[in-house]
């Protein structure tokens, strides 16, 4: 997302930098940014902070939530803090501004591994943090909160705290002391009393400030979306071998049984991984695409140019089966050629999907195989556009006022087959066209309406609301891995998880380290 030059304390107000800023991937309306400042060091940052009464830190703005739209605010983008400090051998230090796609390339020279990366490999460490992303892979490696050692974070008073993992838990009273603060004034000595609600049991939550007993400071500040202080630095954990990765995509003509598959292959990893079974099937991903996801890849010619079959089915899934880091192509081939004859993960895997009677259907990338997997996973990535093109064809030709109407929703892996039937009855009941895709591996399906008009939009809200409800009467949460943002319906779907009261005890642990509200003011709750 090239967004042009912006200065470093001094703050720019370029109308054409300032419009290049003014809205993130969700195309929240109403974004309008004061000024924008690209500081390079924490002493800049801070000099900012300390003169600026709104300020909204951003990454790449691929936020879904209108989290990174500033509303006013003075944007600080963390485009020029984009350098990797050190690599080791488990973990890597980097700045916020650097990207996944550029943080994978450094790690995939030495051989490791940053595996709890969401789709979207153009975000920042900083924006993946402060949203906790999760992704394909949470079912094997859970969310980016797994993964952050330590942290560095400029406070809005302009000092700077940093953390590491398990230096600072809150007291059995439910509070944190805030001490550790490297700079000149602010916030020394302060009481940040923890909220009490309890989270939901699920793999993946982006739902407002992560609060539990005895909790570490670093988990405070991942997922709180900019709110409490702008992140700096990051210290990630890696998978010291990059695991060889196939890549299976499978049409199913029954949606129950695609999740009966689902349902097989999480059991069989998560049997491998108790066992440390070498022959074991260990899948770290299990994607979903609907019949109208295919429909409409179809309709967008996905299928010629990412050389893909698109089969007439009602859901497709796609697998990501990890197998020893020394997998040849050579040896993959051999595996499936013969897999009735020989055990090995890869052919235990091809007699799962003859048992389901799809393996003449499947189209397969085996390790090495870069071209094939770029293209399975290029149809995957190709879904939101393909979806977004209708609903911008319709706000373009139809009502100004159309957008995006999604939801991000998690419900444990039990309850899936229910989230599936609330969504087609709510869509029926209202007539509604929908998408519904997702991390199917996780129990998290993104509902998508298309609208043609302004009461579909209207009418597919009433729907998230009422999705919302039953997530939140199964155990799971309508807030998944995308977080809150500015979004109204996904704050009213925070105060339905945690009550009013749940969301004031949020905004007092924001007044403790941020009594004037500088620091993305309207994001997670209002003022
Ligand atoms: C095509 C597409 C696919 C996506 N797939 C996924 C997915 O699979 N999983 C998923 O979780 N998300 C997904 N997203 C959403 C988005 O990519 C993630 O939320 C990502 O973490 C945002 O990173 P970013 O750098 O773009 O942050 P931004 O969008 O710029 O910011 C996001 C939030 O983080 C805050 N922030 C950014 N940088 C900092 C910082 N340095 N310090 C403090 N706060 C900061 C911002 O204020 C804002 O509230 C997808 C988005 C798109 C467009």
């Amino acid at each position: 997302m090239p967004k042009g030059e912006a200065s470093a304390t001094a703050l720019g107000r370029d109308p054409d930098v300032l419009a290049a800023f003014s809205e993130d991937a969700a195309h929240f309306p109403g974004g309008h940014a004061q000024a924008v400042a690209s500081p390079a060091t924490e002493a800049d940052l801070a000099h900012i902070l300390r003169s600026s009464s709104s300020v909204l830190a951003v990454g790449a703005q691929s936020s879904l939530t209108g989290g990174a739209t500033p509303m006013g605010d003075v944007v600080i983008t963390t485009s020029r803090m984009n350098r990797i400090l050190e690599i080791g051998r488990d973990r890597v230090r980097v700045q916020s501004g650097v990207s996944l796609t550029d943080l994978d390339a450094a790690l995939r020279e030495k051989g490791l591994y940053y595996p709890p990366t969401p789709t979207f490999m153009g975000a920042c460490v900083g924006g993946v943090v402060a949203t906790n992303a999760a992704g394909a892979a949470t079912f094997k490696y859970g969310t980016t909160r797994a993964w952050v050692e330590a942290l560095t974070v400029v406070l809005a008073s302009g000092d700077v705290l940093d953390l590491e993992r398990g230096a600072v838990r809150a007291h059995a009273e439910g509070y944190f002391e805030v001490r550790e603060v490297r700079g000149v004034r602010g916030v020394h000595g302060v009481r940040v009393m923890l909220p009490r609600y309890a989270m939901p049991h699920v793999p993946k939550l982006s739902a407002g400030y992560f609060a539990a007993p005895g909790m570490d400071l670093v988990d405070l500040f991942v997922g709180s979306e900019g709110t409490l202080g702008v992140i700096t630095e990051a210290t990630l954990r890696v998978v010291p071998q990059r695991p060889a990765q196939c890549l299976a995509f499978v049409p199913f003509d029954r949606r129950d049984a695609a999740i009966g598959f689902v349902r097989t292959l999480r059991r069989a990893a998560m049997e491998t991984w108790r066992a440390r079974d070498p022959l074991g099937l260990d899948v770290s991903a299990i994607e979903h695409l609907d019949a109208r996801c295919l429909a409409l890849l179809r309709e967008d010619g996905a299928d010629r140019q990412f050389g893909v079959a698109l089969p007439d089915a009602a859901i497709a899934l796609l697998v990501t089966l990890e197998l020893p880091p020394d997998t040849t192509s050579a040896q993959a081939f051999d595996e499936i050629g013969r897999f009735s004859v020989v055990d090995t993960p890869l052919a235990r895997f091809c007699r799962a999907l003859e048992a389901e009677g799809v393996l003449d259907r499947v189209e397969i990338a085996v390790p090495g195989d870069d071209a094939r997997a770029a293209q399975l996973l290029g149809l995957r990535e190709a879904v939101p556009a393909a979806v977004n093109a209708p609903v911008g064809r319709a706000q373009r030709t139809v009502d100004a006022r159309i957008g995006k109407t999604a939801a991000d929703m998690v419900v444990p892996f039990d309850c899936l087959g229910e989230l599936f039937a609330v969504y087609d009855r709510e869509f029926a009941r209202r007539r509604l066209d929908a998408a519904v895709w997702g991390h199917i591996s996780d129990g998290n399906l993104h509902p998508n309406v298309i609208p043609t008009s302004m009461a579909d939009v209207e009418s597919g809200e009433d729907a998230i609301r009422v999705f919302g409800h039953d997530v939140i009467r199964m155990g799971g949460s309508p807030l998944a891995e995308h977080g809150v943002g500015r979004h109204p319906i996904k704050q009213e779907l925070l105060r339905a998880l945690y009550g009013s009261a749940g969301v004031e005890a949020m905004r007092a642990v924001k007044r403790a380290l941020d009594p004037d509200f500088t620091l993305a003011p309207g994001v997670i709750f209002e003022r």
